[in-house]
């Protein structure tokens, strides 16, 4: 990429144009649109660490608090090279954003270290979240700012951070984080939370333009949390999954895919999917010819004839370059930032369907609160509880994007930041 793409495609950058589209619809106070443009706080922090076999590394972390008008800034920490300020600066404007448009009563945070976990060893991880968390420690809590997991981080990385907060504070404080395991104060659902949600908000879509789910394909990009139990859930709803792919490849089965839960299996013993053709329960090479599948690149997977395709990986998985070869109606966009401005304005032209990040994947931060929630009351829902709560918010935040859409002839992107922008605005104490 050279210095040009980079700069086009630098997620912070797009942030900022988003912004100020959705602001030009609105008669927000300009102070208000300003400080929406200038992060509350960003933070940098040096983490030194000692590997296993003694050498020493550093590595840089991430938190910005993006903004906090409507409450504790919240959002992700990952873990993963890509990681940056900017990176983090958009993922927690975007937050801010998403936590405004479900309704959760969040601002907006995000942050990571710039490491390939997968080159640590266990207890190096452990060393290196529990090193970031004292970096951080001052500037997060229960209601300061929660960190929850994102790419590459999980219940038990959270599990460290509340550990050691407690440690470097004096007070344990279950709610500093969210997104821990059952044992340790996490709610039922919160794993499956943002697959789920993401298919509430699509049905819901479907089912307001009167169209019938069943036998319709999909094409699924990323098979992390997100994506799985996506296809898990579309699948049990009728959805004919015919393709899914990880960072290392996948796999397109047209006739799709009968059972998701065996090329789960597949993939774990296998450690990727390319080459998981399964016939029910039987996944093994010589399927590909009885049932017409091939392997595909993770690239690939988002131009199949399909009528719904799904980025649920990484930013920019959708760029100018690939947008105009999409066959798909609709693009449920269920990693963050996966498409490029660019590469928004041709699908629109197109007249494909985008239904935006900052609604479709927002059934985890959802499920999210609900778990502070709990922490903070001393509570345990059950999980048909969590589900039922997360289908009213999603239904909910979906029917308002969609009528603002209506109203104001814009795409669901632009209402949605549009009911986000509108949403802070009242919730914001006026200045003089
Ligand atoms: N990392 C998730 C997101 O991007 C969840 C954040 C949270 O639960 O706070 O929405």
């Amino acid at each position: 990429m050279n210095t040009k793409d980079i700069q086009k495609n630098n997620p912070w950058q797009r942030a900022l144009r988003q912004l100020r589209a959705a602001v030009k619809r609105t008669n927000i106070d300009p102070l208000l649109a300003l400080q929406l443009e200038n992060p509350d706080r960003v933070m940098e922090v040096s983490v030194p660490l000692r590997m296993d076999d003694g050498s020493v590394r550093v590595f840089q972390g991430f938190r910005v608090q993006h903004n906090n008008i409507r409450g504790p800034y919240k959002g992700g920490l990952r873990y993963h090279p890509q990681v940056d300020m900017d990176e983090a600066k958009a993922l927690a404007f975007w937050m801010t954003i998403k936590n405004a448009v479900v309704g959760v009563p969040f601002g907006g945070g995000k942050g990571g270290i710039a490491v390939n976990p997968k080159e640590l060893s266990l207890e190096e991880l452990e060393r290196l979240t529990r090193e970031f968390t004292r970096k951080i420690a001052p500037i997060i809590g229960p209601d300061v700012d929660v960190p929850a997991p994102d790419v590459n981080t999980n219940g038990k990385i959270m599990t460290w951070i509340a550990d050691e907060y407690a440690r470097v504070t004096g007070a344990a404080a279950t709610a500093v984080v969210t997104g821990k395991p059952i044992g340790q104060g996490g709610s039922e659902g919160r794993t499956e939370a943002t697959g789920l949600g993401g298919s509430y908000v699509l049905q819901y879509l479907l089912k307001k333009r009167k169209l019938d789910p069943k036998n319709m394909t999909v094409a699924i990009q990323g098979f992390g949390n997100v994506g799985l139990y996506l296809a898990r859930y579309l699948h049990e709803a009728g959805f004919k999954i015919v393709a899914l792919s990880d960072s290392r490849g996948g796999i397109y089965v047209p006739k799709g895919i009968e059972s998701i839960g065996a090329v789960e299996k597949c993939k774990e013993k296998k450690g990727m999917l390319a080459g998981c053709y399964c016939v029910g329960s039987v996944c093994d090479v010589s399927n590909k010819d009885v049932i017409g599948a091939r392997e595909i690149s993770s690239d690939e997977i988002l131009t199949l004839p399909v009528d719904i395709v799904v980025p649920a990986a990484l930013e920019n998985a959708i760029t100018e370059k690939n947008a105009k070869k999409i066959k798909a109606n609709i693009v449920l966009e269920m990693a963050n930032g996966p498409t490029t401005l660019e590469a928004d304005a041709i699908l629109e032209k197109k007249g494909i369907t985008v239904i935006p990040d900052v609604l479709a994947n927002a059934g985890g931060v959802a499920v999210s609160y609900f778990e502070w929630e709990q922490n903070r009351k001393n509570e345990h829902w059950k999980k048909a509880d969590v589900f039922a709560r997360l289908k009213k918010l999603m239904d909910d935040a979906t029917d308002t994007v969609i009528s603002v859409s209506k109203k104001r002839k814009v795409s669901l992107r632009e209402a949605a930041y549009i009911t986000a922008v509108e949403r802070i605005a009242s919730s914001a104490t006026p200045k003089p």
